[in-house]
């Protein structure tokens, strides 16, 4: 399990740090904090614009609309986080291995996002500096028959995802249709296909949240019955919340049994960025299969109350900048600061304008013809 610092960033993705730390922290959230942050901010930012807009002594549409504001921001903000094509990180790793996605969805599943084709899907992962990626659509199986997609050099692995008694099951290689219902009922019965994937030829991967949330007293009978590997991060909202001390126990038992772990984008069409990276190494097997690389605000997100994220997302959120985001964020500030501390003359109201003619000001005076040389003789 790696965390990560030193992604290869964009300039533009540094020049605008703030903005773009901002639409990563809105996308690595678990479901719950997600709900109590943006509650929580939206609160706060209607109360501070009605409480500014009522120091004026403005009518109470003028409030209504300020303690509107703040909240409209928040919202154009999350759908930005969701949609807007924006400069992203991308792993770049040296040495041999492979960036590869274990888990991932198109349109095919009833979940994906309209439009989110083959195609669409591999660019967003070329974009992320993968290589590869397994297509695991719901109970829908992808042979892998198709052609890289033009454009990109992903290459799209056949897999799919079972949805089975109370779990969700990544099978990946050569898979083929199953007879679903005969794994359903009970534990007992869905264990069953991690067999029935391994006689064809593929791995039994399981998935997060499902394992950890319905079957976290099952796992040794997941261990004996075949399962070849366990997700320890999966970047869906309502698997982000799984805690560091169970990754760990999880880690634990996959290390002592040689099985495989994982990191899953389950990407569904949403969201610019991935919080999770494998390279996997050529000629390994098990638990040495992959490197793990992980957001360390995506890591956070199960070890803190969800009622906490209104001020916890921010800290952890700063607290992992790398230094050349740390260097855009001050710039701005400072940018921030010098502009609201320029003198004004009365009547002029804040805004660029003043930044503006300033600027022009002392363009001015620096193209003026220079002064007649006044060199004593
Ligand atoms: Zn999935």
């Amino acid at each position: 399990m790696n965390l990560l610092r030193d992604l290869d960033r964009p300039i533009l993705y540094v020049m605008f740090a703030p903005l773009s730390n901002t639409l990563d922290g809105l996308t690595f959230f678990s479901l719950p904090r997600a709900v109590w942050a943006l509650t929580v901010w939206m609160l706060l930012l209607a109360a501070w614009g009605a409480v500014r807009a009522s120091s004026d002594s403005h009518g109470w549409r003028r409030v209504v609309a300020t303690s509107l504001l703040g909240p409209a921001v928040l919202v154009v903000l999350v759908v930005a986080a969701l949609v807007l094509p924006r400069p992203i990180p991308r792993l770049v790793h040296d040495g041999p291995g492979t960036a590869i996605d274990y888990h991932a969805h198109t349109n095919a599943s009833h979940d994906g996002r309209p439009g989110w084709t083959l195609a669409k899907l591999a660019a967003w992962h070329e974009r992320q500096g993968y290589e590869a990626t397994y297509v695991t659509d719901h109970n829908i199986v992808y042979d892998g028959s198709l052609p890289v997609p033009e454009g990109t050099s992903i290459s799209l692995l056949p897999g799919v995802e079972w949805s089975v008694h109370q779990q969700h099951v990544v099978a990946i290689g050569p898979v083929e249709a199953l007879p679903r219902d005969s794994f359903q009922g009970s534990t007992a019965r869905m264990i069953r296909i991690f067999g029935a994937i391994e006689r064809q030829g593929g791995l039994g991967i399981a998935s997060l949240p499902e394992y950890w949330r319905y079957h976290w007293d099952d796992l040794g009978a997941f261990v004996l019955a075949g399962v070849d590997g366990f997700e320890i991060v999966n970047c869906a909202p309502k698997a982000l919340g799984f805690p560091s001390d169970l990754r760990r126990q999880v880690l634990a038992l996959a290390g002592s049994h040689d099985l495989m772990v994982v990191g899953a984008s389950d990407n569904h069409g949403w969201g610019r960025v991935t919080c999770v990276w494998n390279v996997s190494q050529p000629g390994a097997q098990g638990f040495h299969t992959n490197r793990v690389f992980a957001r360390p605000l995506a890591l956070v997100q199960g070890d803190w109350q969800p009622c906490t994220a209104a001020f916890t997302q921010p800290w952890f959120l700063l607290r992992s900048l790398s230094w050349s985001e740390r260097a855009s964020w001050l710039t701005w500030v400072l940018v921030i600061l010098f502009y609201r501390a320029l003198p004004r003359r009365e009547g002029q109201s804040a805004g660029l304008g003043i930044l503006a003619r300033s600027v022009l000001r002392r363009r001015k005076a620096a193209s003026a013809p220079p002064a007649p040389n006044k060199t004593p003789t």
